[in-house]
């Protein structure tokens, strides 16, 4: 008879940050919210979850952005945690530490990211076992962006962004992402997307505004062509949040005109999103952004890479 396996006593997760690559925003839905359909491609700026069994419930943050994550019982982490132990019936109480590497409030879906791995090390600390779809389903319950980080790769999204499709890619794609200092609450970019739809007679409801992506940039995508690539990137956002920060659209024409391929709003923003021929392409636009003095951060990714996944489980000495 074998022994039951000593479950671990920490479990740590990786988990990547997203770019969209195309997002399309419908017509505004009488209960306030939007169709959308974008394309979702993980790129390689990752948060790392521990979690512990503690004395209370704790989040302690390290890494590049320690300061600009809440500690408190809003932290998408802890609420992933508690949503499955409560699920199953699990009395324990955790310490979940978060090496915060993605850009807090930047469109990155670093927050839904930390939910995700939150997800995933629980399952592991607790050796529940849960197949991938079980955990997408307690995902989509936490938000409409925590499915994608689970998953990885490029997929689409539609619904709210939660219903995902894997999307057929090759290659690896080089990124610069130009980060700014403060964040823009998602809401209020939606909010300003409808007040420039309805101005000038138009409306916000139009069924016009429709939630389809492009075939050429899936055809980009299949190909692994990033000049295609470049030039299909669009987010209907992006004139919402010029018309808030009109200086992201200096960043975003600068940038284009020092080389990028192509550049986008990331999400609701602020973070621009740059796409780059190759590795040294990308170098060579973060040195040409860093001397323009346009924005406070500059980080090089590429994508896609894989979703969120176990990186170390501590056993009992
Ligand atoms: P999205 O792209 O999904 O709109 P985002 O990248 O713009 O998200 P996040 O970094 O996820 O933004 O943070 C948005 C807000 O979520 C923050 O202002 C913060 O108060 C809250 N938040 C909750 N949990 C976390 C977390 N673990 N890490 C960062 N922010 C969190």
């Amino acid at each position: 008879m074998t022994a039951a396996p000593t479950p671990p006593r920490s479990v740590t997760v990786r988990a990547p940050a997203k770019v969209n690559l195309e997002l399309r925003v419908g017509a505004l839905r009488p209960d306030g919210y939007h169709d959308l359909a974008t394309v979702f491609q993980a790129v390689s700026l990752y948060d790392e979850v521990s979690v512990a069994r503690w004395d209370e419930w704790q989040v302690v943050p390290g890494g590049t952005y320690a300061d600009r994550v809440p500690t408190g019982t809003g932290n998408l982490a802890i609420r992933a945690a508690k949503l499955i132990s409560e699920q199953w019936d699990i009395d324990d109480v955790l310490s979940i530490h978060i090496d915060k590497d993605i850009p807090v409030a930047g469109g990155m879906a670093g927050g839904s990211a930390d939910a995700a791995a939150a997800l995933l090390a629980c399952d592991h600390l607790w050796g529940l076992g849960l197949e991938r779809d079980e955990l997408a389903e307690l995902a989509a319950e936490l938000g409409s962006d925590v499915p994608f980080p689970l998953a990885g790769g490029n997929a689409m999204g539609s619904g709210r962004g939660e219903q995902l499709a894997p999307v057929l890619a090759r290659g690896t794609f080089h990124w610069v992402f130009a980060i700014s200092d403060t964040g823009l609450s998602t809401p209020e970019v939606y909010r300003e997307l409808d007040r420039l739809r309805s101005a000038d007679g138009g409306d916000a409801r139009d069924p016009a505004h429709s939630a389809d992506v492009s075939s050429e940039l899936m055809a980009a995508l299949r190909r692994g062509d990033a000049q295609a690539l470049g030039k299909a990137l669009h987010n209907d956002l992006d004139e919402a949040a010029f018309s808030l920060r009109p200086e992201l659209r200096v960043l975003r024409d600068a940038g284009v005109e020092f080389g990028a391929l192509g550049g986008l709003v990331s999400g609701s923003g602020p973070t621009v999103a740059f796409l780059t021929e190759s590795h040294e392409a990308s170098l060579d636009l973060s040195v040409s952004l860093a001397a323009s003095d346009l924005c406070r951060d500059i980080r090089r990714a590429r994508g896609p890479v894989h979703g969120a996944h176990v990186v170390s489980g501590s056993r009992p000495d």
